[in-house]
């Protein structure tokens, strides 16, 4: 009797772990950065190969999702397949300082640990969100910049190249009309409004977010910067609390003029709101985007999802190259307003 009574404690005990197993819904959302985006602008071909390149991402983030994965190794493999393609403003297709060189930066950040890596300024690692991961779990620290950064890629056995694989006529040709431009201020020297064939902006920053099944979110963002920026400027991507965050209840990733989402504490703004304020996802990120950033001529956009896989993706630009999936495994992309 006493034994059947603890058995079936025991079970009942089992049968609560099972009920509390994990069952979040699973979330990514991602974006390729914000900018000048007008449909008059884009050819067909480029529109495809941005929608497929989304796609692609989206889909490599849910497989691991799906089969149980983690947040983190959701988000990094999607930020390596836009950082591997040279459509966005990360890794292969990162714009050029004003010297003719690529300055990249890279973060991220676990929501339920608030553990979080960045790398700033190298010139030399492939995958800078690789690096950043590595970051933070291999180091004591949060940002690692320049040399250091570099550094420290080489002795984990991160992927380095010659600092010439970054080069892409396309952004070249950005930075030759930025220089042109010279007197106007980096972000008013957006290529796509003087370029028909659209060619891609200033901006074209990578976002990722993801929610797993245990319901730990993960932010991670990954950049060049902006066009004919100085040599050593270090944007909002790499800084938490600004291009990136993420905590129990949101997590968020920004693309635009980075000087703006480093002083307006953007992605932490957001999650503060959600988790403070109780705001809805969707409110909290509209309202810093749309009211405060945009009242000051901070130029941008967002993608912000809370725990329950609500997600939301303002901007206040022309467009934002933008894109979801959820557990039906159908990629949802975006570009323009
Ligand atoms: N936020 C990035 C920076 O300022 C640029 C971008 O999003 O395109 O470095």
């Amino acid at each position: 009797m006493v034994v059947a009574v603890f058995l079936g404690l025991l079970g009942l005990g089992a049968a609560r772990a099972q009920d509390s197993s994990p069952s979040s819904p699973i979330v990514m959302v991602v974006h390729g950065g914000a900018g000048t985006i007008l449909k008059r602008n884009m050819t067909p071909e480029l529109e495809a190969s941005y929608q497929e390149k989304l796609s692609e991402g989206l889909l490599a983030g849910y497989r691991i999702l799906a089969a149980g994965g983690s947040s983190v190794d959701a988000v990094v493999a999607t930020i390596r397949i836009f950082e591997d393609s040279p459509l966005f403003n990360a890794g292969k297709g990162a714009v050029f300082t004003a010297e003719g060189k690529n300055e990249l930066d890279a973060s991220i950040m676990v929501g339920s640990t608030r553990q979080a890596g960045a790398v700033a300024g190298v010139t030399g690692i492939k995958n800078p969100i690789t690096a950043a991961r590595a970051v933070m779990e291999a180091t004591p620290h949060v940002l690692l910049a320049g040399k250091g950064a570099e550094l420290f890629a080489a002795e984990q056995g991160i992927e380095l190249v010659d600092p010439s694989y970054f080069f892409t006529q396309r952004r070249w040709d950005a930075l030759e009309r930025a220089r042109e431009a010279e007197r106007v201020e980096v972000r008013e020297a957006e290529p796509e409004k003087e370029n028909p064939k659209g060619s891609g902006g200033a901006f074209g920053t990578v976002g990722a977010l993801a929610l797993d099944r245990e319901g730990v979110l993960t932010a991670g963002t990954s950049t060049g910067g902006m066009t004919n920026k100085r040599h050593g400027r270090v944007g909002d991507s790499p800084i938490i609390g600004a291009g990136t965050y993420a905590n129990e209840h949101c997590a968020a990733s920004g693309t635009g003029h980075g000087e703006f989402f480093i002083r307006w504490a953007v992605s932490y703004d957001i999650c503060a709101r959600v988790e403070l304020q109780g705001m809805a996802i969707d409110e909290a990120a509209e309202l810093v985007i749309n009211q405060e950033l945009k009242q000051v001529g901070g130029s941008g956009g967002v993608i912000a999802l809370d725990n329950k896989g609500n997600l939301s993706m303002p901007f206040n630009t022309e467009g934002m190259y933008r894109g979801y999936i959820r557990d039906n495994g159908k990629p949802v992309v975006q570009i323009y307003k």
